[in-house]
């Protein structure tokens, strides 16, 4: 049996590069953006107005001119219509280039126009004014994105306006999740009173897609030699196997023997906490890693949470380091066994800011009806029995909870 800790040290260790891919950016939401993204063109590409109303020269205004010469309209993307002198403008449209002869813009709400003839009506404008500056957000070959990030919209948006149709992101690792036990059936069957459906796959498979990893799912039967069998295809095919049951003390739990028959190395066998004291957790090859979760919903919960979440995230470096979340306890509680316990609390934020969790036991680690009405896991230190309202304790949360 190992401690929290060195459970999670093992398995961070075994950290492995999946290379990077060109995928259509369209369908980069969520990845981790493999490269630096350049500007082609400066940001804006020309002097641009802001507003809808006219383009004058500044020097105009400044001599007492409040009069001006419509010459002509100016559109988003049409060329720009110079003005010959200063007792002329040019209406123009936001997202329109300002000619090279004007550099400041009135808006219409400061213009009365009649008769061809635009009006400024208030008293002071300022020199530059509404206008956005060729290149000032961004110059031409400056880095607007670099690598390392997670690809959200406004990513996406930038993309698209520097034209990068294809974004090189990091490849996922293929996933299998894989359940087991003769008494879980299909969810579209009507179990008898003894059975139940099968629900961590599911689980498992929804938390993945927040990864954008779309795992494939297996069932096996309590057979040790199916099991080994069919872990041994699993091992060519994928990068990580995520396993749920069998890995107990029961005499159907064959698992552990499938995978040692299989050729998987034991990196531990049990880890000091609850929920979840069986986990299971090998290598084979240097390649292919297997968590093999104990198959109570909310062990599998709290392991797939614990551990291989922030595997996933260090590896595709999602995180630079996993924010480490504290929150207050709200209510005390007594856990005596020699057993890191990480008992589910629901998230409340105080007045001033804090994060309050109050525990919300539920029924052992078979309850799993209990998971939707909480957030987090809080992790209590093993050392201690009697935890006190105030204290502040490492949380684990499964939900947004901010
Ligand atoms: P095991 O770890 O195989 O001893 O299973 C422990 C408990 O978790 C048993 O009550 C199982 O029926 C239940 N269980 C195992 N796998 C699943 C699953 N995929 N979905 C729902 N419950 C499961
Ligand atoms: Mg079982």
């Amino acid at each position: 049996m190992v401690s929290v800790e060195e459970a999670e040290r093992i398995i961070l260790e075994h950290t492995k590069d999946y290379g990077a891919e060109l995928i259509p950016f369209e369908s980069a939401l969520g990845r981790m953006l493999a490269e630096d993204i350049y500007a082609d063109r400066d940001l804006p590409a020309c002097d641009k107005s802001t507003m809808d109303g006219i383009a004058i020269g500044y020097a105009a205004f400044e001599q007492g001119v409040r009069s001006f010469q419509i010459k002509g309209t100016i559109a988003a993307g049409d060329e720009p219509i110079e003005i010959s002198n200063e007792n002329e403008c040019v209406e123009i449209m936001t997202g329109a280039a300002l000619p090279g002869t004007a550099d400041t813009v009135v808006r219409y709400e400061d213009v009365a126009i009649e008769n061809g003839v635009a009006t400024i009506t208030i008293d002071a404008i300022k020199s530059g004014q509404n206008v956005h500056c060729k290149g000032r957000d961004r110059k031409k070959d400056n880095v607007v994105a670099t690598a390392n990030r997670v690809i959200d919209a406004a990513l996406i948006s930038m993309a698209a306006s520097v034209g990068k149709s294809l974004l090189l992101v990091k490849k996922l690792p293929r996933v299998v999740v894989i359940s087991t036990g003769d008494e879980l059936v299909d969810i579209a069957v009507q179990p008898t009173a003894y059975q139940v459906r099968r629900s961590n796959s599911y689980m498992i498979r929804a938390a993945l897609l927040q990864y954008c990893i779309s795992a494939d799912m297996l069932h096996l039967p309590d057979d040790g030699d199916i099991a080994k069998e069919q872990i041994t295809q699993c091992l060519e095919g994928y990068d990580v196997i995520i396993m749920s049951g069998g890995v107990s003390m029961g005499k159907f739990d064959y698992i552990p023997k499938a995978l040692e028959d299989a050729g998987v190395t034991r990196l531990f066998h049990k880890v000091q906490q609850k929920p979840g004291k069986p986990f299971w957790f090998g290598c084979y090859e240097d390649s292919v890693l297997v968590f093999a979760f104990p198959g109570n919903p909310v062990s599998t919960f709290l392991c797939l949470h614990r551990y291989f979440i922030p595997w996933l995230e260090g590896k595709l470096k999602v995180k630079s380091e996993r924010q480490k979340v504290c929150a207050v306890l709200n209510e005390g509680l007594t856990f005596l066994p020699q057993l890191q316990y990480f008992v589910q609390v629901k998230i409340a934020v105080s007045d001033t800011g804090q994060l309050l969790a109050t525990p919300m036991e539920g029924n052992g680690s078979g309850d799993f009806a209990n998971l939707l009405d909480t957030d987090a896991f809080m992790e209590l230190p093993m050392e201690r029995g009697n935890f006190m309202k105030g204290e502040v304790y490492r949380i684990w949360p499964f939900k947004q909870i901010i």
